[in-house]
């Protein structure tokens, strides 16, 4: 340790990993703002206005919408420890590194696991689905609508109807999706969604918003047993973020801030009008990368817009390379995991960093590097 120690002076960067992504100027400012007291009648306004904001951007009337104090993992905990109890069966979609993590939460409350498998880099096959909820009372279908270690978008409303039909909720990660594709909460039927601001929201690492539907409120009123997690126990967080405001947790204010700014940002731009920049920047990275003879991971009609996973070319030394982009353009991408570790990079153009100018940046650095 160095005496004194040296305040923080931050590099600058460009975040074209799987997360965080940068934010922009303005949500920097909100959150730079004076702390006030958490059950301030401002800030209590402020409240509401997040939690109304998320509502337009999750696309659902669900009055139980409000943001986790934590990171988007949490919001995984948060459903499915909220819904399950133990014996339940699960079936939980499988085909990268977060279904695999759903699995494991599943398992750790009390769940029957069932794992519905798919090879990474391929979505779900939803009669597999179908065949794993067929054969035995599912208490909920989970699966993860942009799966960030593979780059690939699971459609939704097959799923959905499955899960409706047998009388399963239908639980979903949208931490990648939200705010870079289109996540209509209501018109899919989805249960429980959650996210993170850190990815396509382009608000720091620290909430998760989570939505339940009334059918995922009934079962969650419905327990025997209490919500192992103290913390993430919603019946305990709706009294301090409903009517009542009870005390539970301090709300990390500033943090609420910058949701705030992030949330009024998007709505500024239209959803539709974001999802469209997303495609479009995606398309245009593909067709660069195309001409550098590289590909994608996942089939184009599989492709997330979010998170491009890129092939690396034969003979290419992943972390010296990544070491180049950061050091040479201040650039961060992310590596493979699990099988893909030195087989891919992750290049994400998530909300704010999805832009011509960065996809531009990409394509010459790594012409650089490569
Ligand atoms: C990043 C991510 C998470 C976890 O979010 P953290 O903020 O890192 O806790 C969960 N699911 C998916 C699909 C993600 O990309």
């Amino acid at each position: 340790m160095p005496d004194p120690v040296q305040a923080i002076s931050v590099p600058e960067r460009t975040l074209m990993g799987p997360g965080p992504s940068n934010c922009p100027p303005s949500v920097l400012t909100a959150m730079a703002q004076p702390t006030v007291g958490h059950l301030d009648p401002w800030f209590v306004e402020r409240m509401n206005e997040v939690q109304a904001m998320l509502r337009a951007v999750m696309r659902t009337e669900n009055r139980l919408t409000l943001p986790i104090s934590a990171t988007g993992s949490a919001g995984m905990e948060t459903c499915l420890v909220n819904l399950i109890e133990p014996g339940d069966r699960c079936v939980v979609g499988v085909n990268g590194v977060f279904g695999q993590r759903m699995s494991d939460i599943v398992q750790r409350a009390g769940g029957e696991l069932v794992r519905v498998e798919a090879p990474w880099g391929r979505p779900l096959d939803s009669a597999d689905i179908e065949a794993a909820v067929k054969a035995g009372p599912t208490k909920l279908v989970a699966v993860v609508h942009a799966e960030t270690s593979t780059g690939v978008l699971q459609p939704l409303e097959e799923v959905s109807r499955i899960a409706r039909e047998h009388g399963a909720l239908f639980v979903v990660d949208a931490v990648t999706s939200l705010g870079g594709h289109a996540v209509l909460v209501d018109e899919w039927g989805i249960d429980a969604c959650y996210s993170g601001t850190q990815k396509c929201l382009s608000v720091p690492p620290g909430l998760a918003p989570v939505s339940f539907s009334d059918r995922a409120v009934e079962a969650l009123r419905a327990r025997k047993t209490k919500v192992q997690s103290w913390y993430l126990d919603l019946n305990m967080i709706c009294s301090y973020w409903g009517e009542d405001r009870v005390y539970h947790h301090t709300a990390p204010i500033n943090m609420i801030y910058a949701l705030h700014e992030g949330l009024r940002l998007i709505l500024g731009e239209g959803l539709e009008a974001r999802w469209e920049r997303h495609r479009r920047n995606h398309e245009l990275l593909k067709s660069g990368l195309a001409e550098l003879g590289m590909e994608l991971l996942p089939k184009a009609e599989d492709s997330l817009w979010t998170l491009n996973a890129v092939r690396l070319p034969e003979g290419v030394d992943d972390l010296p390379a990544r070491k180049a982009l950061l050091v040479r353009f201040g650039l961060e991408v992310g590596g493979g995991l699990g099988d893909l570790k030195g087989k891919i990079w992750r290049v994400g153009l998530m909300g704010h960093n999805s832009t011509e100018r960065n996809v531009t940046l990409f394509l010459s650095a790594a012409r650089a590097v490569l």
